[in-house]
C-alpha cells in the first residue's frame, strides 16, 4: 500500500504549433544543440556538454594561474 498520495501533474498535450527553437551547431563538437536563448552573433555556441567542459577547464585554469 502506498503511503500518501502520488501527485499527478496534468501534462498539457503540446502540439507543435509554436515554432520550435532553432538548432545551432555546437562550435566545439558540431552537434546540433537547442539553446534556451538566442545566441549572439559572433559568439561561439556550445552544447551543454561542451559548455560544461569549457567552464570546468576555465575554472581550473584560473585556479592554476
Ligand atoms: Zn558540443
Amino acid at each position: 500500500m502506498f503511503k500518501g498520495h502520488r501527485i499527478v501533474y496534468k501534462r498539457p498535450k503540446r502540439r507543435f504549433t509554436r515554432t520550435p527553437r532553432p538548432l545551432h551547431a555546437c562550435d566545439d563538437c558540431g552537434k546540433p544543440t537547442r539553446l534556451p536563448f538566442s545566441p549572439n552573433k559572433g559568439l561561439p555556441v556550445y552544447c551543454k556538454a561542451c559548455f560544461a567542459r569549457r567552464a570546468a577547464r576555465r575554472h581550473t585554469d584560473r585556479t592554476a594561474a
